[in-house]
């Protein structure tokens, strides 16, 4: 298994950049090579976009990179996102992985759309007629551009309507630059907006648009994420320099782009020169731990509740079932300290500001048989110092004041908008996908979504529907 060089620490952390340098071709197809073309390819199923992987790895293995993206595409409208940004548990459900490192399936779909882009063959694809049905699509995240893609190309007039000022969802304002520089989405809208997607930025639905303007549509998506963040209440939380990731992965994105960085009223948040605490250990957390190195920490500390998974696979998530394993991100690479079983019981300040917190270490056990409770361990109070905390607690579902509330829609118990199993709500042509539908989740899952509800949406108005379902559309081998 090779992967291409990163960039070194001392280097890449003083800039925004992405971190990957480039990769020989010969090496790409000698990863392509260790795909053993599997009777029955476990990483179709693995992947949530169902995408034709071993079909991929051969066509770029005899250099046929044409038909390595042609199939790429069909299942996946933005491979360079999902190529530069999933998890993949389609390598964790490879075959080779087994006994052997799995084929390194995300970095080939990268190579192949960046290929593809490079030789001027991703081109915009209009509908050849339209339909006259009109379709609205709240959110431009990757669930909101993927519906519109699906369902522009069956023929329907889509307008997705944004309330940033920016497309992209947390593509955008989520994911900072060193992971994937915003040009990649601005190359893909280009394409969007050339096969005659309409887009309106700036525009919040349930305040600028209502019940009443999304009625004129024949169909509405909800793609509008789940945006409502976890807090942590407990004493102190209202000091100043205690803040959401969010807020300052947004802001950092905005510095990058350019942009005023005083947003939505919040202050403008930095880490240089302090002792960051991050909260939480997920993704979120670590893009906080690459963002404060780069914004020039004195140190970081990243505290996680759950105890430190094991570097293996556990007897529990045999393959090809995605495990639940210790990652390490590149930016858990570029420096700080994790630690796990850490509870966050308070923020103690100094003139308003946070200046420590403190914390107790937990263990769960099952000491009544009904399931591993966490335990506070006795004496393990700790205070470390903290001039800037964040909390990457992660979502606890979709906003409710908009046309949630004015359509009376039905939420699951975990917070996300109901609906059957076409993806529309209790209110006829109105459908949820993403986020806002899922809970709090991946892009690769955002996007299989959106397609799989832009097919409900076209069944819906046409009474069928030509665009594919899941993993559907294999293209005969040569
Ligand atoms: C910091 C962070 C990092 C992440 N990193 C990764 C990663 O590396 N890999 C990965 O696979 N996943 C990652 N995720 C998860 C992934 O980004 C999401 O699962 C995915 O973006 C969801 O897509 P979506 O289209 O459903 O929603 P979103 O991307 O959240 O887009 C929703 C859009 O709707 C808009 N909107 C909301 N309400 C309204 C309204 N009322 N009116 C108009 N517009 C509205 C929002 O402004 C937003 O643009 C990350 C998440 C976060 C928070
Ligand atoms: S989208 Fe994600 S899961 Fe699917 S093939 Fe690509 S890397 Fe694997």
């Amino acid at each position: 298994m090779e992967l291409p060089k990163k960039r070194k620490v001392e280097e890449r952390t003083k800039d925004f950049k992405e971190f990957y340098l480039p990769f020989p071709e010969a090496k790409i197809k000698a990863q392509c090579a260790r795909c053993m073309d599997c009777g029955v390819p476990t990483c179709h199923s693995g992947c949530p976009l169902g995408n034709l992987i071993p079909d991929w790895n051969d066509s770029v293995y005899r250099g046929q990179w044409r038909r390595a993206v042609e199939q790429l595409h069909r299942t996946n409208n933005f491979p360079e996102f999902t190529g530069r940004l999933c998890p993949a548990p389609c390598e964790e459900a490879c075959v080779l992985g087994i006994n052997e490192p799995p084929v390194t399936i995300e970095q080939i779909e990268k190579e192949i759309i960046e290929y593809a882009f490079n030789q001027g063959w991703i081109v915009p694809e209009p509908p050849a007629q339209r339909t006259g049905k009109t379709v609205a699509i709240v959110g431009s995240g990757p669930a909101g551009l993927a519906c519109a893609q699906q369902l522009n190309r069956a023929g329907h007039t889509v307008t997705v309507f944004e309330r940033d000022d920016e497309l992209g969802g947390l593509l955008r304002y989520g994911i900072p630059d060193f992971k994937m520089e915003k040009w990649v989405i601005d190359r893909r809208l280009d394409i969007l907006i050339q096969e005659g997607i309409r887009f309106e930025t700036g525009i919040h639905e349930g305040v600028d648009i209502t019940r009443d303007d999304l009625s004129k549509f024949d169909a509405v998506v909800l793609c509008s994420g789940a945006t409502v963040l976890r807090d942590l209440p407990i004493p102190g939380s209202d000091l100043d320099g205690i803040h959401f990731a969010m807020d300052f992965l947004t802001q950092q994105n905005r510095l990058v782009a350019g942009k005023e960085v005083d947003c939505y009223g919040q202050p403008v948040i930095t880490a240089k020169d302090k002792h960051v605490v991050v909260i939480g250990g997920g993704d979120t957390g670590s893009y906080c731990i690459g963002t404060s190195h780069r914004q020039g920490a004195r140190g970081v500390a990243n505290f996680e509740l759950l105890p430190k998974p094991s570097t293996d696979r556990p007897d529990h998530q045999p393959w090809p079932y995605w495990p639940m394993r210790l990652r390490t991100s590149s930016s858990h690479e570029e420096g700080g300290t994790r630690h796990w079983q850490i509870l966050t019981k308070a923020f103690v300040g100094e003139a308003g500001y946070v200046k420590d917190v403190i914390t107790v270490d937990v263990e769960f056990a099952n000491t009544d048989g009904k399931g591993p409770k966490m335990i506070e361990k006795p004496d393990s109070e700790r205070s470390w110092p903290a001039d800037l905390v964040l909390l990457a607690l992660g979502f606890t579902g979709p906003e409710s004041d908009t046309v949630v509330a004015q359509y009376e829609l039905p939420l699951t118990p975990y917070g996300s908008i109901q609906t059957d199993g076409h993806y529309m709500t209790r209110v006829d042509g109105i459908f949820a996908a993403g986020d806002s539908h899922r809970g709090q989740s991946l892009i690769v899952w955002a996007i299989s979504e959106g397609r799989e509800a832009a097919r409900c949406v076209d069944v819906y108005l046409m009474g069928g529907s030509d665009l594919p379902t899941k993993g559907e559309g294999d293209l005969p081998r040569v």
